[in-house]
């Protein structure tokens, strides 16, 4: 339980501002967000490396604000697995419990266990330089098991390696996770990491807890700009929209709001910021006669990414994002007009026609539009 934790550095750096959040038993648990938004330093107070200026931290109701690190009963991987060179694999993983001077027959039996859970049996005589990155990375993540500890707190394990062993190793420490049943809080500037690993996310932007929920909740209804614009690849899109009445504008076309939308922004006039994800777009095929009836309109394709299974197709929409929207972003101390330009991308099935410089007939799903305040960022629904 993290109660009100704030964290102000010696020179005023405000790290951390009043976040408060419950991790639960067993949970996996992702602290994310953008460099700097003080994902580590929250970790770093959670395992004792760092003081806590105000707030409480708690394990089963205790406060452990002041306790030693060591005497938290949590093991820390880190991004650089921080090994013993010297020592081989059967070493390294025994150290943890050399130092907590276990008997040797306890030690032994550990490490087998671990070793053959993280299919390191084989390199147990090996020293770590002899190891790829993914078997170093085992190596690290053994010698956290061998401790048995309350939680496993890691910040960025995986960054060092290649996008592949990326990949791989994030399904194994989910399987591992899953099957020791241990908390774990884990750090990663990641979306893709946070949305496969974790069972809940807290994203942090700028110190603060932008959201905390499952990662289908904070993808299907993010709470503001940025979470929305964060969780996502490629990225929601945001339009500059106005509501009048039973219409919204956008800058490729007018569409009459579905019923429940007309409800819900019944109080809400004027201009809004209008996010679009790229999969709720659907190419409009002349062949077929019958097609959804929603709302279609046509644009410029300006550059094709293929993807195999997939196709990005991006689009330049006439006109230009006014001034207010540009203050908006200031607010938010984000980024979601570059340049002014208001540009689209949108999701597109592997055999669609899409071409360069080609004109694209497209329907919109509005049911699955998000509707943002213009002044806070808010979600509106
Ligand atoms: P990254 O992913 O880049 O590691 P992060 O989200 O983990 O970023 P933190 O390392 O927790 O961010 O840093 C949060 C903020 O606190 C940053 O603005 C950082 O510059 C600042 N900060 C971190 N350590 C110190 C320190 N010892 N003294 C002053 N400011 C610090």
């Amino acid at each position: 339980m993290i109660d009100k934790v704030t964290k102000r550095f010696s020179d005023g750096t405000e790290a951390l501002s009043e976040v408060s959040l419950t991790i639960h038993d067993g949970e996996f648990f992702i602290l994310v967000g953008p460099s700097g938004c003080g994902k580590s330093t929250l970790l770093n107070m959670i395992v004792g490396l760092e003081d806590i200026t105000q707030g409480e931290i708690r394990v089963d109701g205790r406060v452990i604000n002041a306790l030693d690190p060591k005497d938290r009963n949590m093991a820390m991987v880190f991004q650089s697995y921080a090994l013993y060179p010297h020592m081989t694999v059967r070493e390294n993983m025994a150290f943890p419990l050399k130092l907590a001077k276990r008997p040797k027959e306890e030690i032994e039996q550990k490490v087998k266990q671990a070793a053959a859970m993280l299919e390191l049996t084989k390199l147990l005589g090996r020293k770590p330089a002899s190891l790829s990155g993914g078997q170093r990375q085992r190596v690290a993540m053994g010698r956290a098991i061998v401790r048995q500890p309350q939680a496993f707190l890691m910040d960025e394990p995986l960054s060092n390696l290649d996008a592949k062993l990326r990949v791989q190793m994030r399904t194994e420490l989910a399987r591992l996770q899953k099957r020791l049943d241990t908390t774990t809080i884990y750090v990663t500037h990641d979306q893709s990491e946070a949305m496969t690993l974790g069972d809940r996310v807290a994203l942090l932007h700028q110190g603060k807890v932008q959201q905390v929920g499952t990662p289908r909740e904070l993808y299907m209804v993010p709470r503001n700009v940025f979470v929305a614009s964060f969780m996502g690849s490629p990225a929601m899109n945001f339009l500059p929209g106005r509501v009048e009445e039973d219409r919204l504008t956008l800058p490729m076309a007018e569409f009459k709001l579905p019923p429940n939308l007309q409800e819900r922004l019944a109080s809400f006039q004027g201009a809004i910021i209008v996010g679009i994800r790229p999969e709720h777009f659907q190419e409009v095929d002349p062949t077929k006669e019958e097609q959804a009836m929603l709302p279609a309109f046509k644009a410029t394709v300006d550059v094709i990414e293929w993807m195999g299974a997939e196709v990005y197709a991006h689009f330049n929409l006439p006109g230009e994002s006014s001034g207010r929207l540009q203050s908006l972003t200031k607010n938010l101390a984000i980024e979601i007009f570059k340049d002014n330009a208001l540009q689209l991308i949108v999701r597109l099935d592997g055999a669609s026609r899409a071409k360069e410089g080609k004109e694209l007939e497209m329907q919109l799903d509005l049911g699955k539009l998000h509707l943002f305040n213009i002044q806070s960022g808010e979600n509106l629904i």
